[in-house]
């Protein structure tokens, strides 16, 4: 018998992977975890059923969500990670030396222990001890800190269940407050390819314009999320992220990424027509 499992991405598209094993299921206070072993991508990890990571094309996410920032400030010191439970964005983080202290506040402290087990090569950073994992949630954890860090990953899930408080203006007010005066902002910005996930992703661009000097969007071509192709906000007090790239300090870090390089980083900012034309009007 074949066993599948399927991700609806809108109720007229079905996303699906064939199974080899269902490894691990649990109901925690915040969500179901599942990871599954996939022929095609390795393991997956699903939260309520959707895609989080796998462990074939997780790389794309997580270099995308770190490195564009790390090559246009080479000073980022103090970093927050909101989300991040599967360890890959902390992961990332640990392969600059300059990091000294990273901050990953997880709601769910089931995703991080089923990451542990069965994503060794996603959670591998987690014992770093530059690496501190708060169980909070993230909407609280930050209402109490001021002026603190250089950058800010939220690493969240979609705008449903705990992730739903991250997508807020009010918490968006409170992340302006905590960074410092050239801080960076990054958050996973959704699909264009579908508008439910679009309005999502326009209503974050159009929250943080409102309080960030820089706002841009970048994209990378993640195969195993709806569409294939996500979006990210950068959010920037001081630094343009094409004007101040800095490749010959990236570069010279000699890290090994594989996705990210300092031209796909101007590649990623630049938008096609029909996404960058509704990011300017503010509307799908
Ligand atoms: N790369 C994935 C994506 O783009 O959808 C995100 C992966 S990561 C597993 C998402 C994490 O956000 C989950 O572990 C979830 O528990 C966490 N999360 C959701 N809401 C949160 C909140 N309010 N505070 C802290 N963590 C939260």
């Amino acid at each position: 018998m074949e066993l599948w499992y399927s991700e609806n991405h809108t109720d007229n598209v079905r996303f699906s992977l064939k199974i080899k094993e269902h490894l691990f299921s649990t109901q925690s206070n915040f969500q179901r975890v599942d990871i599954l072993d996939t022929y095609e991508y390795g393991k997956l990890l699903t939260l309520d059923g959707l895609v989080m990571v796998t462990e074939r094309d997780e790389f794309v996410y997580h270099d995308m969500i770190v490195h564009p920032s790390m090559a246009v400030n080479p000073n980022i010191k103090n970093v927050l990670i909101i989300g991040g439970g599967d360890g890959g964005t902390a992961r990332e983080l640990m392969r600059y030396p300059n990091v000294q202290h990273v901050d990953m506040v997880e709601i769910d402290k089931m995703v991080v222990d089923a990451s542990r087990k069965f994503l060794p090569t996603m959670s591998s950073e987690l014992d770093n001890e530059r690496v501190n994992v708060l169980y909070e949630d993230g909407v609280e954890f930050i209402k109490n800190k001021n002026n603190f860090y250089d950058l800010i990953l939220i690493d969240s899930t979609d705008p449903i269940g705990p992730g739903e408080g991250l997508f807020t203006t009010e918490f968006y007010n409170n992340c302006f407050k905590v960074l410092k005066n050239e801080g960076i902002l990054v958050n996973q910005n959704e699909t264009p390819v579908y508008n439910e996930f679009f309005k999502v992703g326009i209503s974050s661009n159009i929250k943080l314009k409102k309080m960030f000097p820089i706002v841009e969007v970048y994209q990378a071509s993640i195969p195993t999320y709806p569409g294939g192709y996500w979006l990210f906000n950068f959010a920037s007090k001081k630094y343009n992220p094409i004007a101040d790239l800095k490749e010959d300090d990236w570069n010279s870090l000699g890290l090994k990424t594989k996705y990210y390089n300092t031209n796909l980083h101007i590649g990623a900012f630049s938008l096609p027509n029909y996404v960058k034309e509704k990011f300017e009007n503010g509307n799908v």
